[in-house]
């Protein structure tokens, strides 16, 4: 059994004093004793570390650990544990980082590990696929291997729903969506997807969609035509009036819905508006727009600012957005219609009314086609379910962004905020 380290210490401080002791005693020279008894005891120690400092440098094997006892013994044996830790966790991490790299060699997706400097530290086989970057490009730099202006923004600012879509390096008909995922501040993982076909089936589905509306619209027009006619012809059997009237209104709402399709196909069907924008003074088109409802507006107009855009399509936004306030609220509501300067001179028009609010689970979906919270109110006053998607693509087109905020029971505020 190992004694304590203060009993063996104690053993020898006792030892020293015992010599110090015969010493004296047997020459009378008691300062000089204990001067040897000291010297001896130094000598001792210093040949201890010798030892230590041996077995440090030679690898802190345990085999090789100094025989000695007391605080030495103590020493040697911390050393030993934080070692034996330390081995520990580096295998731990070891084990860690093997998992994590073949989850990655096996993953469907083109997987880049960066480091804070943007240089390749690691990279799957899927990226040399779709990327171009292979094993031997590690080190360099992603940015010379991948030329691509969104890239080079994605990696330099990027917060977590951010992704881009680019042309892949090694076969331009090949589209990838890149994504940055932070690995802690020193690095990060790039992803790229291949989303081609993903791309195609969107393009066909929304090619179907303008298409069908596009061979709906003429028959639609003559029938609903017809029906207007008959409607208001004085010949007609009373007992037949309710049901032209009805079949009218169902035609042209279904005209409504067709030309609302029509406008969001050709909204989607182009983002660059750059060759087609022009000023515009939204205090006049507010007006413009407010004059054609026959409701109490009250206008705010706190900036004199324009924006540049299509303005064709910034009347169907705020129309959009006043004519849901008005729809939406009992008559006689409180409607405010503001243009003002936002955070970060921004633009905002604002649309504010004090109805009885949208619930906040519906919140996040009514830019989505055809949502509607109410589906009864919103036949009733010839609601299309595609005000808002429009509203949202006229606001992105824009470089802008379409906020919704609502109570129930206070009321619903719809924010455009453009780029000032
Ligand atoms: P719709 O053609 O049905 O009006 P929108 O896309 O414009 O379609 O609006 C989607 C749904 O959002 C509407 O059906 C309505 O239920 C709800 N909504 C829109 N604006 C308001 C508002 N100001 N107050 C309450 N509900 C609203």
């Amino acid at each position: 059994m190992k004694m304590s380290i203060w009993s063996v210490e104690k053993w020898r401080i006792s030892i020293i004093a015992f010599t110090t002791l015969v010493g004296g005693l047997l020459t009378g020279e008691w300062l000089i004793s204990l001067a040897f008894s000291l010297f001896f005891y130094i000598v001792w120690m210093y040949h201890k570390l010798q030892q230590f400092y041996a077995w440090l440098a030679n690898g802190t094997k345990q085999e090789n650990a100094p025989d000695s006892d007391g605080i030495w013994d103590k020493i040697s044996y911390q050393v030993l544990q934080t070692k034996n830790k330390s081995v520990n966790r580096k295998k731990r991490m070891n084990a860690l980082l093997k998992r994590s790299q073949s989850i990655l060699k096996g993953f469907p997706y083109a997987a880049i590990v960066l480091n804070k400097n943007n240089e390749i530290d690691w990279n799957n086989k899927k990226s040399g696929i779709l990327l171009n970057v292979v094993k031997n490009d590690r080190g360099q730099l992603i940015n010379n291997l991948v030329r691509s202006p969104k890239l080079h923004k994605l990696l330099a600012f990027s917060e977590d729903d951010d992704e881009v879509e680019i042309e892949s390096p090694k076969n331009s008909s090949t589209q990838l969506l890149l994504k940055i995922i932070e690995i802690g501040p020193e690095s990060k993982l790039l992803i790229a997807r291949d989303i081609t076909q993903r791309n195609k089936t969107l393009e066909i589905r929304k090619n179907f969609i303008s298409n069908a509306s596009h061979e709906l619209r003429t028959p639609l027009t003559v029938i609903s035509g017809y029906l207007e006619m008959i409607k208001e012809d004085e010949s007609l059997p009373k007992a037949l009036v309710g049901q032209i009237d009805a079949a009218y209104d169902q035609s042209e709402r279904m005209r409504s819905i067709i030309e609302d399709l029509l406008t969001l196909s050709r909204l989607e069907s182009t983002d660059d508006i750059q060759d087609i924008s022009v000023d515009i003074n939204i205090e006049r088109v507010i007006n413009h727009v407010c004059q054609d409802f026959n409701q109490d507006i009250s206008i705010k107009i706190e900036t004199n600012e324009i924006i540049q855009g299509v303005e064709t399509e910034i009347v169907s936004l705020c129309t959009n957005l006043i004519q849901n306030a008005m729809f939406y609220t009992p008559k006689g509501t409180k409607i405010i219609v503001r243009w003002y300067e936002g955070e970060s001179n921004n633009l905002c028009f604002e649309v504010q009314d004090f109805g009885k609010g949208i619930p906040e689970k519906h919140i996040a979906h009514l830019t989505e086609r055809f949502y509607r919270v109410d589906k009864g109110r919103s036949k009733d006053q010839g609601g299309t379910g595609l005000g808002l998607a429009i509203v949202n693509q006229i606001a992105h087109r824009h470089n802008g962004v379409l906020n919704i905020d609502s109570q129930t029971g206070v009321g619903s505020t719809f924010t455009v905020c453009f780029p000032g």
